[in-house]
């Protein structure tokens, strides 16, 4: 009796064992196949803009299911937060969402192309913003404000700050230098004795009521001779250089003949008033001067002509033109009103007019045949400030 009660207990302790081993397992197997993924985030969410992402680097470790969406990469072109959602399988095949924010930030400033700074004279209304750009590091482009105090009829040196800011805020400055240099003239047009700079930088001297820059004499629409400045026909210095010119010329075969030189003020004054009955003041003040202003009552001017017979005169005054255009330089004489230069001489063009600046000045505007204007290479004008 006794040991079938114990046959049957042990019986009952085996099934249960058993029960219980089938029902851990199943249980176990069950945990197992729901058991819930953890995925972990990296701290680091917050990254420039530029840089490649993909959801690789944004997920540290993936327990108890696998990740569906790891090659997403994220668009770094622009500066802000994204939402990023990671997608995570279990083993049953069950897909989680989890969500979480990226984000970019730009933190580099634009740069900004400007000059370091800009000449003018007084009066002058430069607009300083004019070729000044910035861009930002993603290749867009910002828009510059000038900031600073600045008057351009005080001469003086202003110091002027540029600005531009990014969509993200980043803001990049640059100084700038303006400087306003004085101007020989009164608010009549009048000269002033004194030493001024031009706007390229080369001296002028007012002397005598006659404006030298680097020292050499100008006369033009801006820049008057005194009603009593004379001159010989050709100064001794002109005479000697016109006087070699003319015999290379000769050797070349060219006869020339110098149709005017020296006027006095008052001649001008006469020749000009005489244009204006003829052609009217509008059409005369492109090819003749107010007097004082005519570069012939300097002694240092003057118009060439070929000499020849009626017949002969036009094609020899061509060919004589054309050689003192490609030699004169080497004498130290300039052709003063070039072509298509009106707007810096104020005269049309004049193949027949020649000045004396010397060789070495000479052979810097012959330039190779495309003259430079005494104006453009010096950086003053040519405009009548008053009369
Ligand atoms: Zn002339």
């Amino acid at each position: 009796m006794r040991s079938r009660r114990n046959k049957r207990r042990r019986k009952n302790t085996a099934i249960t064992v058993v029960t219980i081993l089938v029902l851990a397992s199943v249980l176990g197997a069950v945990l197992y196949l729901f058991q819930t993924p953890v995925v972990t985030i990296s701290p680091k969410l917050r990254y420039a803009i530029g840089e490649t992402v993909s959801l690789f680097d944004l997920v540290t470790e993936v327990k108890y299911g696998t990740l569906k969406n790891e090659n997403a990469v994220f668009e770094s072109q622009k500066a802000g937060t994204q939402q990023v959602t990671v997608q995570i399988e279990n083993r049953l095949g069950q897909i989680r969402e989890e969500t979480f924010v990226l984000e970019f930030y730009d933190d580099v400033p634009p740069t900004i192309e400007a000059p370091e700074g800009l000449t003018v004279m007084k009066g002058d209304k430069p607009d300083l913003l004019q070729g000044v750009t910035a861009q930002d590091d993603n290749g867009a482009s910002c828009a510059v404000s000038l900031s600073g105090d600045y008057d351009t009829s005080v001469p003086g040196s202003y110091p002027l700050t540029f600005s531009a800011s990014d969509s993200s805020g980043n803001v990049a400055t640059r100084t700038f230098t303006l400087t306003v240099l004085a101007l020989p003239f009164d608010d009549n047009g009048k000269l002033v004795e004194g030493t001024y700079t031009t706007r390229k930088g080369f001296s002028l001297e007012v002397k005598g009521g006659i404006a030298y820059v680097d020292g050499h004499l100008i006369a033009n629409k801006s820049y008057p001779l005194p009603k009593t400045h004379t001159s010989n026909w050709m100064s001794p210095e002109t005479s000697k250089a016109y006087q070699k010119m003319a015999s290379a010329a000769a050797a070349a075969g060219h006869n020339l003949n110098v149709k005017s030189a020296y006027r006095s003020w008052y001649d001008q004054d006469w020749i000009f008033r005489d244009y204006c009955r003829r052609d009217g003041v509008e059409n005369a003040e492109t090819y003749s001067a107010r007097p004082g202003h005519s570069e012939h009552q300097t002694g240092l001017a003057m118009d060439l002509v070929a000499s020849g017979t009626q017949e002969s005169k036009q094609p020899r005054q061509a060919a004589a033109l054309a050689w003192l255009n490609e030699n004169a330089y080497k004498y130290g004489f300039i052709l003063r009103y070039p072509e298509n230069k009106t707007n810096e001489t104020g005269y049309i063009f004049e193949s027949w007019h020649y000045r004396y600046v010397g060789e070495e000045l000479a052979s810097i505007l012959y330039n190779n045949g495309d003259w430079i204007t005494m104006e453009d290479y010096f950086g003053i004008d040519s405009v009548y400030r008053g009369y």
